[in-house]
C-alpha cells in the first residue's frame, strides 16, 4: 500500500471483482447493486493495518464496539431498497460510511445518521475526502431526520427491537424501508415496510441476519 490514503491498485480492483462475484453467487440479482460493490473501494473504510480483511465477505470491527456490515448483507439490504437514481435515502447507522457510499454510487441523495460521536466524526471527514457526497448527522436514528424528510427509502443498519413509528412517518407514500428486526434468539429478521399512496403500509420478512443493536435514548459522546 502506498502512502496515499485513497490508493486503489489493480490488486484491490481484482479482489473487488471477486467480491462482486461472491455476492452474485449468493443470490444478489440487481446488477446496479453488484456494480456498486465492484466500484466502491471497501479497503478505504478499514484502518491500514487490517487491509487484508477488506475483500472478505465478512463483517469487521470499526471501533466503538461497532462493525462494518458483511458485503453480502449490504448488497441484500440495498437490493431490497430498489434504489433509483435521485432517490432521497435516510440511513440509520453510518458506521464506517461504506453502505452510504454504495447508495451514493447508485445515484441516491444520502442522509446518514450515527449516534457514536467518534464514528460520526470519522465518516464526516472521510466521505467527502473520498469523493462520496453523503450528508452526515450526529444523533439518534430512532427519531430519524424529521426536518429533512420525507424520504423515498429508509435503511436501518443495526438490529431494532421494533419498527420506530417516527421512521414510518418519514417514509414517502410509495416508499420502502428496510430494517432488521430483533427475534427472540438474538438474531434479526430482515423486514421491509412498503408504504402505499393512502399512507397504509405492508410489512414483509426476508430471512435471518445478525446485526449489532440499534441503541436507544442517549447519543454517545
Ligand atoms: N452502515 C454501516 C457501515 O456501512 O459501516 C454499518 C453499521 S453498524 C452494523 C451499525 C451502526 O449503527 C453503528 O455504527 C452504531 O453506532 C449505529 N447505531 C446504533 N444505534 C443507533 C441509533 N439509535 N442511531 C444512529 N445510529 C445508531
Amino acid at each position: 500500500m502506498s502512502g496515499n490514503r485513497f490508493a486503489d491498485t489493480f490488486r484491490h480492483k481484482g479482489l473487488r471483482k471477486q467480491l462482486a462475484e461472491t455476492v452474485r453467487k449468493k443470490g444478489i440479482t440487481d446488477e446496479n447493486v453488484i456494480s456498486a460493490i465492484e466500484a466502491i473501494p471497501r479497503h478505504w473504510f478499514f484502518d491500514s493495518s487490517f487491509l487484508e480483511f477488506a475483500y472478505e465477505d465478512k463483517a469487521f470491527p470499526i471501533g466503538s464496539g461497532q462493525t462494518i456490515s458483511q458485503p453480502y448483507t449490504v448488497a441484500f439490504q440495498t437490493q431490497l431498497l430498489q434504489v433509483k437514481r435521485g432517490d432521497k435515502i435516510l440511513e440509520v447507522g453510518t458506521g464506517s460510511g461504506y453502505q452510504a457510499s454504495i447508495l451514493y454510487q447508485m445515484g441516491a441523495k444520502v442522509f446518514s445518521i450515527e449516534r457514536q460521536r467518534a464514528l460520526y466524526q470519522k465518516a464526516k471527514e472521510m466521505l467527502p475526502a473520498a469523493g462520496f457526497l453523503v450528508k452526515t448527522f450526529f444523533g439518534d436514528g430512532y427519531k430519524g431526520l424529521p426536518t429533512f424528510g420525507p424520504f423515498d427509502k429508509i435503511i436501518v443498519t443495526a438490529g431494532a427491537p421494533f419498527i420506530p413509528e417516527a421512521l414510518i412517518e418519514q417514509l414517502k407514500p410509495g416508499g420502502i424501508m428496510v430494517i432488521p428486526v430483533d427475534d427472540d434468539d438474538g438474531s434479526q429478521t430482515m423486514t421491509t415496510v412498503e408504504k402505499a399512496a393512502d399512507g397504509s403500509y405492508e410489512i414483509s420478512q426476508h430471512g435471518k441476519f445478525r446485526f449489532v443493536p440499534l441503541l436507544g435514548d442517549k447519543v454517545h459522546d
